[in-house]
C-alpha cells in the first residue's frame, strides 16, 4: 500500500492525477516505482547498520508469493468461509471510483436539516432527495415517546405519492438528535446499511454511480443530487411535509482529492468470515488466534497490547477483502455470463462459456497477513526451518491491521503460530510529539541524520528511553547527546591505545581498588544488559552501558589508572585491564552502535569481526538475536 500513496505525491509533482489513467498502466508504473524504491529503503537499512539475509529479499508482488496468496483464498473459499455479499463502499462520483478510509477525508460543513413529516412522526435530514429509497423509520428502543409506534407502519407523502414504511428499534439511533426520530436510507448511508441488516429490510438504491437520482425517484428521476434537492424540498413545502428547516453544523466525508462529498455505494464484494468455524478445523479464524494467545503460544509485550487485542477480536466483523483499485493483487475470481463466480488458486478457469474477470484486488493485508510464510516459499527446507520465527518487531499501530491477521491466517495454514513474541514498538514523534508520516511529510530522514552525526547516534537516540510501545521523541538534542557518547567512546579508546602496547595481552590482572570497582561494576553492566535484552528491555540495555561508560570507566577508572600507568609495578597489569574492560564494553554495545565499536575493535586489529563475538555471558535465545 505504502508505494502507492507515495507514488501518488509523485503524480501530484509531476502535475499529474492517477484518476482517469488506464488501470495496467497504472499498475505499472506504480510497480516500477516499488522497485526503484526498494533498493533505496534497501540502501537505508544497510546505512543504519542493519545486517540481514539480503538473498532472501522479498516484495508483495513477486509471483511466487502471489501464488501462495491466490493458494490460501482458494483454501479458505473451499473451506466455506469465504463468501460474497453487499455492503458500503465510498464512492467518488466524480473520480468514478471507491476510496480506500484513508482516502476519505473528514470536512466541517454547515447544511441545511430538514424537519419532514413523515405520517404521525417527525424526521430530521440533511439529505431529503434520497427518501425515495428510505425503507423504514427508527427510533431509539428506551425512547418513551416513540414506543407506541414500533411494528406499526405509517404512510409517509412522498413527491411521488404515499408510501408505506414500518418503524424500528434500534440502538444506533440517537434520540438527542433532530426529533429523535430518523429515516433509514441503507443504500446511501453506511449505518442504515447495519440498521437495515439486522432489520431484514431490503436496500434502494435512489442515487446512481453518477449522482442522479434513479428510477424510483419518479419525475425527479435522471436529476442530479444538488438539483433534485432543490425540487425535492420545494414541493414537499408546498405538501405541507416540510415542518422546519435550521441550519445544521456536521462532519462528512469528502474526496482527498476532489473534495467532493463521498456518495456510500452499496457493491458485492468478497468477504472473509471470521468468527464462522472452518469445516476443516472446526474453529473460526478468530478463535484460533484468541486461544493460541491465551494458551501462551505468543506472548505481548506489553501485556496492555494482549487486552486490546482481545478487545478487537471480541468484536470483530468479517474482513472486506476487495478493493476496487489498480494497485494490488487481482482477485482470482471469474465470473460466467449468469454472474455465477468461479474461484481458482490463480490461473483463468477453463470453459467454452465467455468469462470474466473480477477487476477488484485483494486488501492489501491479506497478502501481508501470509507474510511470515509466503516469504519462506513452500518447496524449499526455509519453511521447515525459519517457521515459526523467534519474534516479530512492528509499530504498536498496526497490531490489529497486520499482527492479529498473520495469526490467524499462519496458524490456519501452518497449523502453528507465526511467531512467538510479539514486540510492538512505539511511534517516533518529533519534537512537538507529532506522530511522523509518510503520507504527513513530517518524517525525517534518518540518512541525513546518518550523514551528520553517524548511525549510531540515530540508532542510539531513537532507543534511549524507549519502553517497548512508548512512543519515543527524538530531537536535535537527544541525537547530539548520543553523538558525544561516540565521541567519548573513541577517546576512550584512543587513551587506552595510547597507553599500551602491540603485544601487550587483553588480560584480567587486578592489582588496586580501582581495578575491582570497574570489573564489579563491569559485571554488573554485562549481568543487567543481558538480562534487559533477554527481557526485551533493549533501551534498559543501553542505558545501563551508557552509564557504566560514561561514569564507572571514563569518569572514575580512567582517572584512577593515570597515576596506576606512571607506577613501574602495575603499569603492565593496568593495560592489559584497560584492553580487558574496553574489549568487553565494544562486544555489549556492539549491538546498539555496530558502527564505531567495529572501527575500534579494528583498530586494535584483534581476533576477525566483532560482530562475530560471543556475548561474554551465556548466551539466551534472545540475547543472541538482539546480538545478531
Ligand atoms: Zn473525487
Amino acid at each position: 500500500g505504502l508505494p502507492a500513496v507515495v507514488f501518488e505525491k509523485k503524480l501530484e509533482k509531476e502535475g499529474r492525477t492517477r484518476f482517469g489513467m488506464d488501470s495496467q498502466a497504472l499498475y505499472d508504473e506504480i510497480f516500477s516505482f516499488g522497485q526503484q524504491n526498494k533498493e533505496v529503503v534497501r540502501q537505508q537499512l544497510e546505512r543504519l547498520g542493519a545486517s540481514c539475509d539480503w538473498s532472501r529479499n522479498k516484495f508483495t508482488l513477486d509471483p511466487d508469493m502471489v501464488a501462495i496468496v491466490y493458494k490460501t483464498f482458494k483454501q479458505l473459499y473451499d473451506d466455506g468461509l469465504v463468501y460474497r455479499a453487499e455492503r458500503p463502499v465510498n464512492w467518488c462520483i466524480k473520480h468514478q471510483t471507491s476510496l480506500s478510509d484513508l482516502e476519505v477525508k473528514d470536512d466541517e460543513r454547515t447544511d441545511t436539516l430538514y424537519y419532514l413529516q413523515y405520517g404521525p412522526l417527525t424526521v430530521a435530514t440533511v439529505r431529503p432527495e434520497t427518501m425515495f429509497g428510505d425503507v423504514a423509520v427508527a427510533v431509539h428502543p428506551d425512547d418513551s415517546r416513540y414506543s407506541s409506534y414500533v411494528g406499526k407502519t405509517i404512510t409517509v407523502m412522498m413527491p411521488t405519492g404515499p408510501v408505506a414504511l414500518p418503524v424500528i428499534a434500534d440502538e444506533y439511533v440517537n434520540p438527542e438528535f433532530g426529533t429523535g426520530a430518523v429515516k433509514i436510507t441503507p443504500a446511501h448511508d453506511p449505518n442504515d446499511f447495519e440498521v437495515a441488516r439486522r432489520h431484514n429490510l431490503p436496500v434502494r438504491e435512489a442515487i446512481d454511480q453518477y449522482g442522479r437520482l434513479t428510477s424510483i425517484g419518479g419525475s425527479y428521476a435522471g436529476m442530479k443530487i444538488a438539483e433534485a434537492r432543490i425540487a425535492v424540498v420545494a414541493r414537499l413545502s408546498q405538501d405541507g411535509v416540510l415542518v422546519k428547516q435550521e441550519s445544521y453544523a456536521h462532519t462528512v466525508k469528502v474526496c482527498y482529492k476532489c473534495q467532493g462529498i463521498i456518495e456510500p455505494r452499496i457493491l458485492n464484494q468478497w468477504w472473509l468470515a471470521m468468527t464462522k468455524p472452518s469445516q476443516r478445523l472446526g474453529v473460526s479464524l478468530r478463535d484460533l488466534a484468541v486461544n493460541a494467545v491465551k494458551e501462551g503460544k505468543v506472548t505481548f509485550l506489553t501485556e496492555r497490547f494482549e487486552n486490546q487485542f482481545y478487545r478487537w477480536m471480541e468484536n470483530l466483523r468479517d474482513w472486506n477483502l476487495s478493493r476496487q483499485i489498480a494497485w494490488g493483487i487481482t482477485l482470482p475470481i471469474w465470473y460466467t455470463e449468469d454472474g455465477e463466480a468461479i474461484i481458482t488458486d490463480g490461473r483463468e478457469p477453463e470453459s467454452e462459456h465467455k468469462l470474466t474477470r473480477d477487476t477488484d484486488v485483494f486488501d492489501t493485508w491479506f497478502s501481508s497477513g501470509q507474510w511470515p510464510f509466503t516469504t519462506l516459499g513452500t518447496t524449499n527446507e526455509d519453511l521447515a526451518t525459519f517457521y515459526p520465527t523467534t519474534s516479530i518487531i512492528t509499530g504498536y499501530d498496526i497490531l490489529f491491521f497486520w499482527v492479529s491477521r498473520m495469526l490467524m491466517l499462519g496458524l490456519y495454514t501452518q497449523g502453528q503460530v507465526p511467531f512467538k513474541t510479539v514486540y510492538l514498538h512505539g511511534l517516533v514523534r518529533d519534537k512537538d510529539r507529532q506522530k511522523m508520516s509518510k503520507s504527513k511529510g513530517n518524517v525525517i530522514n534518518p540518512l541525513g541524520i546518518a550523514e551528520e552525526y553517524g548511525a549510531d547516534a540515530i540508532r542510539t537516540a531513537l532507543l534511549f528511553g524507549a519502553a517497548p510501545g512508548t512512543d519515543p521523541v527524538i530531537s536535535d538534542e537527544k541525537i547530539r547527546g548520543m553523538r558525544n557518547f561516540t565521541t567519548k567512546l573513541w577517546n576512550i579508546a584512543r587513551f587506552v591505545r595510547m597507553n599500551t602496547e602491540m603485544n601487550t595481552k587483553v588480560e584480567w590482572l587486578p592489582m588496586t581498588d580501582a581495578d575491582h570497582a570497574v570489573k564489579r561494576a563491569l559485571d554488573a553492566a554485562t549481568q543487567q544488559a543481558t538480562h534487559a535484552i533477554d527481557t526485551y528491555n533493549l533501551h534498559l540495555a543501553l542505558e545501563g552501558l551508557y552509564q557504566f561508560i560514561w561514569h564507572d570507566l571514563a569518569d572514575t577508572y580512567i582517572e584512577a589508572v593515570k597515576e596506576q600507568l606512571q607506577q613501574p609495578e602495575t603499569k603492565l597489569a593496568t593495560a592489559s585491564n584497560l584492553l580487558f574492560v574496553l574489549q568487553q564494553s565494544i562486544v555489549l554495545l556492539h549491538p546498539f552502535m555496530p558502527f564505531v565499536t567495529e572501527a575500534i575493535y579494528q583498530n586494535f586489529s584483534w581476533d576477525g569481526c566483532l560482530m562475530n563475538r560471543p556475548w561474554p555471558l551465556e548466551e539466551t535465545g534472545a540475547t543472541r538475536n538482539a546480538a545478531q
